[in-house]
């Protein structure tokens, strides 16, 4: 039986099992407020006196532009203001593709504006850069000045954690990390530099390195050594790409990715499953790495590679405005939450949606975070109504869609549904195969791809 756009888009099955952390590594900190020690707080009001419900987000990415378009449309008459420090809304989603040099996604395909939506809906968009939050009076601190809330929408998205991982690095050791070698899991400079480093490629290794633990977008890693190696095919550059991974197999999608690396591209991509990488050498471009998968050892076997291109992806943690909030967190640094609604366990007038509700079962994406935050704005929307919202009767869902090849397309993609069941989550995933042609890869997948990037940027910004 061949695929069917209904077969994709259908949720069963268990995964992302790998991104585990449990609720009993959960801390509570009841760390007392303590502001940011570098940054002068501006103490000086950045918006007037609070006079109707203000809803403030911070995160004018995936999840928080959700809550402000949907929350002005069920309740216009809240104040919603989103904080962003950066100026363009650049998506994760579909950079993978550029570095795959398919033709037709261009830089303007990523780049949005936020100002249309904004002006649209009526909601206010600042640039700034939040720095430390107050709960205790309900401030916001940025960098230009106090903004006050009624309730605060936390969507901020990931940081990395180079210190963890690289404990014997310096400081000037993980800038030159992030420099010469970025993780290009935030859009911005760093998906500028890896687009630059790859088009100097003539020859050699790339190198992606697939990080421990939770990390956001499981499939980006394997999606990009894809790419990578649809670059090198398409140039016929003498490169190769080399995968090593903390896992033994890919994370996600792990059938569909290990038919791609075994049967597109068996001659351009080699893949190092429960593989460490334990430090780089820059000046002599070359990366070292504990083995431990078949063949290894019992000690493991410590390998090195030289690299044209090193895309280094270190381990990920909850962006640090979640700390800054001073509410309970998991030990990734994610919000606790009075599941199975986005409220903060700690403090019901703060919510967090996006790539910060850290539960295992929550797969790191756009389309979860819209999810979630199209859900937020109804509950915000209903509780400024004085009415009664039941956080059962809405679960979030996913879709991923990961490109294998161009010229022919091939895509390969996982859903998963989350339930909420005996107080606690869960989650199926399904990754379609098509009988009829015996693989994980289609054109109609690919072709689906291009459509669900339409239609969610539709659904956050139209
Ligand atoms: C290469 C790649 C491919 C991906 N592919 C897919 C895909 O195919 N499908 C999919 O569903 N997802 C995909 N994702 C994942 C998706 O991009 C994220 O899961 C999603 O962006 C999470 O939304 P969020 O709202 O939590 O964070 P974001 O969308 O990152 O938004 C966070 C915002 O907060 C802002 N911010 C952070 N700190 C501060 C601060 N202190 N002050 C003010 N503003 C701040 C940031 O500037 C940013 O705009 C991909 C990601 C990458 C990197």
């Amino acid at each position: 039986m061949a695929l069917n756009r209904r077969d994709i888009l259908k949720f069963p099955f268990l995964a992302m099992a790998a991104t585990t952390i449990d609720a009993k590594n959960e801390r509570d900190r009841k760390k007392p407020y303590s502001p940011i020690p570098l940054l002068q707080k501006l103490e000086k009001p950045l918006m007037p006196p609070i006079t109707k419900p203000r809803i403030v987000i911070v995160g004018g990415g995936f999840g928080g532009l959700t809550v402000a378009k949907k929350l002005k449309i069920a309740y216009p008459d809240a104040e919603v203001i989103v904080l962003d420090k950066r100026e363009i809304f650049m998506t994760g989603p579909m950079f993978n593709l550029m570095l795959g040099g398919i033709d037709r996604v261009r830089l303007d395909t990523i780049i949005h504006n936020r100002t249309i939506p904004a002006a649209k809906y009526g909601y206010r968009l600042i640039v700034t850069e939040v720095i430390d939050i107050d709960r205790r009076f309900k401030h916001v601190y940025t960098t230009k000045g106090i903004v006050d809330y009624t309730f605060l929408v936390l969507s901020p998205g990931i940081a990395y954690d180079y210190e963890k991982q690289f404990p014997h690095w310096d400081s000037e050791k993980i800038t030159l990390a992030r420099t010469i070698s970025p993780a290009g899991l935030i859009p911005g400079e760093e998906f500028l530099t890896l687009l630059h480093n790859l088009h100097l490629v003539k020859e050699g290794n790339i190198i992606v390195t697939v990080p421990m633990g939770k990390y956001r977008c499981p499939p980006a890693p394997y999606e990009r050594a894809c790419m990578f190696a649809n670059y090198i095919r398409k140039h016929r550059l003498k490169a190769k790409v080399i995968v090593i991974d903390s896992y033994s197999e890919p994370v996600s999608k792990t059938p569909a990715f290990k038919e791609a690396f075994h049967e597109v591209y068996p001659d351009i991509i080699e893949y190092y499953g429960d593989s460490i990488v334990t430090d780089v050498d820059y000046d002599n471009k070359v990366i070292h790495f504990d083995y431990w998968g078949p063949g290894s050892g019992d000690d493991g076997t410590s390998m090195k590679k030289s690299f044209s291109l090193l895309n280094l992806i270190p381990n990920n943690k909850a962006n640090p405005v979640i700390e800054m909030a001073n509410i309970k967190t998991l030990a990734w640094g994610s919000a606790v939450l009075k599941a199975p609604t986005y409220q903060s366990v700690t403090d019901e007038d703060i919510y967090v949606v996006g790539d910060c509700v850290g539960y295992s079962v929550f797969p790191e994406s756009g389309q979860m975070a819209n999810s979630m935050g199209t859900i937020c704005a109804k509950h915000i929307a209903l509780r400024l109504q004085n009415r009664k919202f039941d956080p059962t009767k809405d679960m979030p869902g996913n879709i991923c869609i990961s490109m294998i090849q161009s010229e022919p397309d091939r895509a390969i993609s996982e859903s998963h549904a989350i339930t909420y069941k005996n107080g606690k989550w869960e989650v199926e995933g399904y990754i379609p195969f098509d009988k009829s042609t015996k693989q994980y890869r289609s054109p109609l997948i690919a072709q689906t791809l291009f459509d669900w990037y339409d239609g969610i940027m539709e659904d956050i910004l139209g």
